[in-house]
């Protein structure tokens, strides 16, 4: 794993979504070829990767494929089986492990993980049959019912805030195993993104302000307009913890929340580049998927430096109007408008079609261009 994969090998990633595509931008630009796994006919990174491998993530000739083509391999998606990366992993360098990315998909392990790490976590309880209902204490209540394994944006939750409301909410997630999570007074949404190499070097990027609208995530601010410095300093303290607690490699995204009183909690963890990270591209000399590859391939870490104070903006689906596409040019005249858009045919409500990361030379001129951007986009304001 710490041997140097140079410039000019195939670098495998498994998913064909966006984070696969800008993963495969970044290893492009540094002389790398790639191949993508995902069995969909088009898909993101697919459309411009040196190779796309339609096949499932499950079945043995896909993976076989990737790792004769790869001289390491990697992934952009979180619920990628993690008995597929185990077996890779016999074959090839793989950045990140199995076991970490198991820990990731399993919202129970990732609390213990949590604790194990010294981070404070909200309080819960893993329902794993109807009788766990019963162990419910009066404290955890309202809370949030989350399937243990495989929500994101928000699906696959649900809030409540009576016993019957929790027995009703066990039944509408089909009685799968759940983890019911005290609801918190949040005050901030932040994250911390860190990557970390086989020899064990941390670095981090700065604390992103995040705002999500219907558990999606919606505009990015960095540097975060309203944390205090101390409270950003203990987020990437805990990120750092969180990292090095588990031996991992490549790029790892904490969320964390900021409550009322100050306290900082983490939430949960990504194990790849995430969304809240995109800004990285245009806004730091060094991008999350610049140390993807960095860690993958056993390149030194170095730390990136934010060279412009930035705002992100999601683009879902629900901007494209029915018989057309939002206004690029308006936006595009606007300063230091950064549009990356993801090669997706079909604009569906709630889909994450691109973004647009608005730098400047100060974080108010940023806001004040993201503004214009959102509003000629139809995009609420913040
Ligand atoms: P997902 O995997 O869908 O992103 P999260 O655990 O991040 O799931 O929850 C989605 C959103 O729900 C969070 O960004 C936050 O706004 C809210 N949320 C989640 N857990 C809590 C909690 N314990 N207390 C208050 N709000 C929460
Ligand atoms: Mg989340």
């Amino acid at each position: 794993m710490t041997r140097f994969i140079a410039p000019g090998a195939t670098l495998g990633v498994m998913g064909g979504g966006q984070l696969g595509r800008m993963f495969a931008h970044a290893a492009q630009q540094m002389g790398y070829a790639t191949a993508v796994l995902d069995e969909d006919v088009v898909s993101p990174a697919g459309l411009i990767a040196h190779e796309q491998i339609r096949a499932s993530y499950t079945g043995p000739s896909g993976l076989a494929q990737l790792a004769r083509v790869s001289a390491a391999i990697t992934t952009e998606f979180e619920n990628v089986p993690a008995e597929a990366l185990a077996w890779l992993a016999q074959h090839r360098p793989v950045a990140p492990a199995a076991a970490a990315v198991a820990i990731c998909q399993d919202r129970a392990a990732e609390k213990a993980h949590f604790v194990h790490s010294h981070v404070p976590c909200a309080p819960h309880l893993l329902i794993e049959r109807e009788a766990d209902l019963e162990r419910v204490e009066a404290a955890l209540l309202p809370g949030i019912l989350k399937t243990n394994r495989l929500g994101y944006d928000g699906k696959g939750q649900i809030r409540v805030t009576t016993r019957d409301e929790l027995a009703e909410a066990y039944s509408a997630l089909e009685r799968v195993p759940c983890l019911l999570e005290k609801m918190l007074p949040l005050s901030r949404e932040i994250s911390v993104i860190v990557a970390r190499s086989a020899q064990g070097d941390i670095v981090h990027f700065p604390v992103q302000q995040n705002l999500h609208r219907d558990g999606i995530l919606a505009v990015t601010r960095v540097p975060a307009p309203d944390v205090p410095e101390a409270t950003q300093a203990r987020a990437v303290q805990a990120a750092r913890q969180i990292v090095a607690a588990f031996d991992y490699v490549g790029v790892l995204c904490v969320e964390f929340f900021v409550l009322a009183d100050g306290a900082l909690v983490a939430n949960e963890m990504a194990p790849r580049p995430h969304n809240s990270g995109h800004y990285s591209i245009d806004a730091c000399d060094v991008s999350q998927f610049d140390l993807q590859v960095r860690a993958m391939t056993g390149a030194p870490l170095v730390m990136p430096r934010l060279h412009s104070p930035c705002v992100m903006l999601n683009l879902l689906g629900d901007l494209w109007p029915a018989d057309g596409a939002p206004d690029w040019a308006g936006v595009l005249a606007l300063p230091g408008v950064h549009l990356h858009l993801y090669g997706k045919a079909e604009a569906r409500r709630g889909r994450k079609m691109g973004h647009l990361t608005v730098t400047a030379a100060t974080a108010a001129a940023a806001d004040r261009t993201a503004r214009d951007a959102a509003e000629l986009l139809g995009l609420a304001p913040w």
